[in-house]
């Protein structure tokens, strides 16, 4: 059977911009890197450092250490969320999965930690008993100000498929303060992600 043959598209060849240069030569190519990966590190280590030191330093001086340094402190808190390594039932699993390298959760800056004392973000993600309560809230009150709350999945919202159960807590919110709950059940991984984006616009606009 024969086949229709396409004419080759016309080679791609560089345009003289206006000034006369070659417009792909403007560029910078995809297999040479603009600027070395080592001179990067190098400024990192050696200029950005010290001239962001210096940049800061004038600016407090200039505007006053409240208009700087709170908002500064503010940017970096809500973009390096710190939640408990802690998991309750099967949304725990989404949680954990959320971490994993296919949704890679980290590239946000969360970073789960085993203590409470280092952990500004409690994510709630499984059903909550009545069992448990009271160490949920000691958990909760071991975290540092400021600090967050996510209810994740229909149990931690409103004790989910369980809500009548004698044993479970309709609802995390009985116990601690929630900022953002996460419908599903379960939710997914990006649900999850979701919720903590959610819970950083939110931090932005309360200005904590
Ligand atoms: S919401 Fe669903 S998936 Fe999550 S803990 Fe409850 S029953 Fe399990």
């Amino acid at each position: 059977m024969g086949h229709l043959t396409t004419p080759p598209p016309p080679a791609t060849a560089a345009k003289p911009g206006a000034d006369g240069f070659k417009l792909e030569a403007e560029l910078p190519m995809a297999s040479e890197p603009a600027v070395p990966f080592l001179e990067i590190e190098t400024l990192r280590a050696k200029e950005f450092l010290p001239a962001a030191r210096e940049a800061l330093t004038s600016l407090i001086k200039e505007k006053g250490d409240a208009k700087v340094i709170r908002p500064v402190f503010n940017w970096a808190g809500r973009n390096s969320l710190f939640p408990l390594h802690w998991g309750l039932a099967c949304c725990a699993i989404e949680f954990a999965a959320g971490f994993g390298a296919r949704w890679d959760a980290e590239r946000f800056g969360v970073v789960p930690r085993s203590s409470p004392r280092q952990c500004d973000l409690l994510i709630v993600n499984g059903t909550v008993t009545w069992k448990v309560a009271h160490k949920l809230i000691t958990l909760y009150e071991q975290m540092p100000e400021p600090k967050w709350v996510i209810a994740m999945g229909n149990c931690a919202t409103g004790g989910g498929p369980f809500r009548t159960a004698y044993s479970v807590v309709p609802g995390v919110d009985k116990l601690v303060p929630v900022d953002v709950y996460i419908a599903g059940c379960p939710p997914r991984p990006e649900a999850m992600l979701d919720g903590i984006l959610k819970l950083e616009e939110l931090i932005r606009e309360r200005k904590e």
